[in-house]
């Protein structure tokens, strides 16, 4: 990992900032981040967008993939299913050590923020310290935090890209429909956004689709995209 420049998100905004989709991720991947650029792709509902896209640009972009330890069967499977399809070759598998397992246990019930801070943002900061970027598949349409995301900004010592943030719901289903991807398979049970078992519930008609993420919770992000714990992984 080379040290980020001050300012590096806002010069690659000024430079790119006008391109998104397959365009944003060409310029960064084979371009300026090249070898420093990295996916986070939870196997979720809509995730098979973003790396059909990817796909096509280097499908040996690594793709960092949680498994917190409480992700359904159905994602473990859909993942497999995913890499064969999109010919995905480099997909890195992150884990809670055993200590952060042994704590984290059923934490989920009654301190969801400690929860996601041991199987998720942990782990995901340990990793990530070889890459100066990552790309998410965060819309603006999921609305919460992410209604007024950019394509690319500046995450304290990360560079955050985002080349569907201006997607819309709409679209994202032409493009499942459009190039064939297969869908996760709890969509069909009205999950629209999916992430651990205990913390994900379906949606009703016309419900933001997050709005099935830790229901009844005060909480809509796991800190993964926040970087709470900062870049350098400090009391990691
Ligand atoms: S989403 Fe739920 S189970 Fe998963 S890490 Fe966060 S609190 Fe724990």
């Amino acid at each position: 990992m080379s040290a980020l420049e001050q300012g590096t998100a806002q010069r690659l905004r000024a430079l790119f900032g006008h391109l998104d989709g397959k365009d944003l991720l060409e310029a960064l991947i084979h371009g300026e981040l090249r070898g420093r650029i990295a996916v986070t792709s939870s196997f979720g509902a809509e995730s098979a967008v973003l790396l059909d896209l990817v796909a096509a640009v280097d499908p040996a972009t690594p793709v960092i993939f949680l498994d917190t330890g409480e992700l359904f069967d159905e994602t473990l499977a859909y993942r497999y299913q995913i890499e064969r399809r999109l010919g995905l070759t480099n997909i890195m598998v992150v884990r809670p050590t055993e200590a952060e397992l042994a704590e984290a246990e059923d934490l989920w019930r009654d301190d969801v923020d400690r929860c996601c801070e041991l199987r998720k943002v942990r782990p995901l900061a340990r990793v990530t310290r070889a890459f100066d970027a990552l790309v998410d598949g965060r819309k603006r349409a999921h609305g919460f935090e992410r209604q007024d995301i950019s394509t690319i900004e500046d995450g304290a010592g990360i560079i955050k890209i985002s080349p569907l943030a201006n997607w819309s719901a709409e679209r994202i289903e032409r493009s499942f429909a459009e190039r064939g991807l297969p869908r996760h398979p709890l969509v069909e049970q009205n999950y629209r956004s999916i992430g651990c078992w205990p913390c994900t519930r379906p949606v009703e008609p016309g419900q933001p689709a997050r709005a099935g993420r830790w229901a009844g919770v005060a909480k809509s992000e796991c800190g993964i995209h926040t970087l709470v714990l900062g870049r350098d992984g400090a009391g990691i």
